[in-house]
């Protein structure tokens, strides 16, 4: 009777041992010739670095672009094979495949030149008064003063409404057009020559007169439009009216023509920016009619470029691609043909994707770690001595209806409706792609949210919180190395997707995800002393970031960032808790396994484990960005450089102290009263 059982148990430990865990951590990543505790991001990723030398058509090649990279490849291996072949007219292979073919054909585009945008040029240059603005505004696919789109009610989540948006000014970040530093005077220069050359090569008369008037314009919409950091204010951002209140705030249009132009008719809406739209609608009646036709061709030309020939399609890559963000080379056409084929046809693409390349065992696996990960910010909730018994209470309660969704929706997008025709022009299946999109937004107009909808794909490399659904999402991209390892150890998946998970769950009590309760109303559910003292402490976030000279002369954004790095700082907090609960979890066996994993052999193993999860958190993060890519993303980009999300988040973490034994000697040691402590 006992052979059978020795028997079973030896088969279990041989499979034990072919499922042999590894530390995950790779040593070429690893700079071992700087002291780890000077310069932590670079003794973790300066090898990563260093073999991975940044590609001429990258402004930012990091270990997240690089799993992008391989995503897109797999995407292309998928796609490809479909493009080759015929399909059905209506069918989702043919719909994948024109997209893709029509991507790909730049000899066919070279041939059509100009003349698949001219038609919508003619349009607009068929307006004769501006009494006609409200009717053409409304029906515009190319162009315009701001947006509309379809979303949860911030007041009444359950529900949807019409938002409006700033929009009309291609720079996006209003400090393009007003910052006085040499970098930004220089970007303002060439954006005006490019808008000339664009002209030019649209064979538009009078381009560099024209090109001072899209520059004037659009300053002047600037002008009134809320920076980057204002629009962290989800109050200041949500002005609900009714159509009668918008009629009186920006009496130069006749919204009800407009809206007719959009195919709806909404009782009411949310007005973004206020001081915006009332610019925007004093421009329509002051400016000459020229000048808005200038401000509006501009922006069919701005948008058409990359669906045109070669030759426009390079000289908006020397703006957008050399001048703004530093790169030496566009990225190549078989890389642009996929990301289209992503951006129209995205789930069906995904779809396909997780049948390949999603094991279901990533699903379970990250839902223990997702539960692991919750009950570590419930311990800290209930542990913060800054915050009373009743806000915690309700801290609980949001934590505790999190929505978790994993690799792939269960119910997937409808795209019968869109109709790719290769007969007609890329430029106008684009055009037909971009109304389906509007259209399906504006469809959700009076209904109830839908709480199963996805806002990333599944092949996305990134996760998201959303407030209005108080949802966490991690689709099946991002559940690879560096991020998630099946056959790393804890330290490893704590460490990396396990901050990850931490990260997006701290965005739910950042500065903006703190004011949103657990049903996603925006209302307030703090004491007036626990917001008080919670803002005290984000103040030291900001400020410490603040000081962070990310280029000479040029600091980081700590008011814009703030969000990111709370969450950053949270997710390091909670995964390292987590990581601690689990290595108490272990039974004898798990605790036998990983002693060996630590004392087997050199190399990577000579690392403890709570010192692999900090290598692991920072490997995520290892890059090369150029030095215009570096000051374009410290205007516009809500995440910290990836050097700072580890050098400016672990001096102040406490553990990470304990595990590298960070001493006052070191440059990155912070006093503990100095150091942020929120979450
Ligand atoms: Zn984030």
């Amino acid at each position: 009777m006992n052979k059978p059982l020795v028997f079973f148990l030896s088969l279990m430990a041989l499979t034990a041992c072919t499922k042999q865990q590894t530390t995950g951590i790779h040593l070429e990543n690893l700079d071992t010739t700087v002291v780890a505790q000077n310069d932590f991001y670079q003794y973790a990723c300066g090898g990563w670095m260093k073999n991975n030398p940044l590609p001429n058509e990258y402004s930012r090649f990091g270990s997240f672009d690089k799993l992008g990279l391989q995503n897109l490849e797999q995407v292309n291996g998928l796609i490809a094979d479909i493009a080759a072949k015929q399909h059905p007219m209506g069918s989702i292979p043919q719909k994948i495949g024109d997209v893709y073919n029509l991507s790909m054909d730049i000899e066919r585009r070279n041939a059509e030149g100009i003349a698949p945008v001219l038609p919508v040029l003619a349009e607009l240059d068929a307006v004769t008064a501006k009494d006609q603005w409200s009717a053409v505004l409304g029906k515009a696919m190319d162009y315009g003063l701001w947006a509309m789109y379809v979303d949860a009610d911030a007041m009444n989540s359950s529900m949807n409404i019409l938002n409006e948006y700033q929009a009309g000014f291609a720079l996006s970040e209003k400090s393009y057009y007003f910052d006085q530093d040499e970098h930004t005077t220089h970007i303002r220069a060439e954006y005006l020559k490019h808008v000339e050359k664009m002209f030019t090569l649209f064979g538009i008369e009078n381009a560099a007169e024209k090109a001072q008037t899209v520059l004037r314009l659009e300053t002047r919409l600037a002008g009134a439009a809320l920076s980057n950091v204002e629009l962290r204010d989800p109050v200041a951002n949500y002005n609900k009216m009714s159509i009668d209140e918008l009629q009186v705030l920006v009496p130069q249009v006749d919204w009800t023509t407009y809206f007719a132009g959009l195919n709806i008719a909404p009782d009411s809406l949310s007005v973004g920016q206020v001081r915006h739209l009332q610019e925007a609608g004093k421009m329509l009646a002051e400016e000459s009619l020229e000048d808005m036709k200038t401000l509006f061709q501009w922006q069919i030309i701005d948008g058409a470029a990359d669906f045109l020939t070669e030759e426009i399609f390079m000289q908006n890559f020397e703006f957008y691609g050399r001048t703004l963000s530093g790169r030496q080379e566009p990225t190549p056409q078989w890389k642009r043909a996929v990301a289209m084929v992503n951006g129209t046809l995205g789930e069906a693409v995904g779809q396909m994707y997780v049948e390949k390349y999603f094991p279901e065992e990533n699903k379970t696996r990250m839902l223990e770690l997702v539960a692991n990960l919750q009950t570590a910010l419930g311990q800290r909730i209930q542990a913060l001595e800054w915050m009373s018994d009743e806000t915690k209470a309700k801290a609980m309660e949001k934590l505790n209806t999190f929505t978790v969704k994993i690799g792939y929706p269960d119910k997937w997008r409808d795209y019968t409706a869109l109709e790719i025709d290769p007969t007609l022009t890329y430029y106008a299946n684009i055009q037909r792609a971009a109304k389906f999109e509007q259209d399906y937004s504006l469809s959700f107009l009076g209904k109830p949210v839908d709480k199963d909808k996805w806002f990333m794909t599944p092949q996305t490399v990134n996760a998201y919180y959303n407030p209005a659904t108080n949802e966490i999402c991690f689709p099946a991209g991002i559940l690879q190395y560096p991020f998630f390892d099946m056959n790393a150890d804890d330290a490893f998946n704590y460490g990396a997707i396990g901050v990850v998970i931490g990260h997006e769950m701290t965005h739910g009590f950042d500065d903006q995800g703190s004011q949103f309760d657990k049903d996603g109303n925006l209302i307030n559910w703090w004491t007036e002393e626990d917001r008080a003292r919670f803002e005290e402490r984000t103040k030291v976030m900001e400020e410490y970031f603040n000081g962070i000279e990310v280029a000479p002369g040029t600091f980081a954004n700590g008011a814009f960032t703030l969000g990111e790095n709370i969450a950053d700082h949270g997710g390091l907090q909670v995964a390292y808790l987590a990581f601690q609960n689990a290595k108490k979890q272990r039974t004898p066996e798990q605790a036998q396994s990983a002693a060996e994993l630590l004392n087997n052999g050199s190399g990577e193993l000579q690392f403890t484990e709570e010192q692999r999860f900090f290598l692991a958190y920072s490997n995520v993060w290892a890059g090369n960005i150029r030095d215009e890519e570096i000051l374009q993303r410290t205007k516009n980009d809500p995440h910290s450089l990836g050097r700072w999300r580890v050098n400016g988040a672990l001096p102040h973490i406490n553990a990470w102290y304990e595990a590298w034994n960070v001493t006052k000697e070191s440059p990155m040691y912070l006093e503990p009263q100095k150091r942020v402590s929120i979450w």
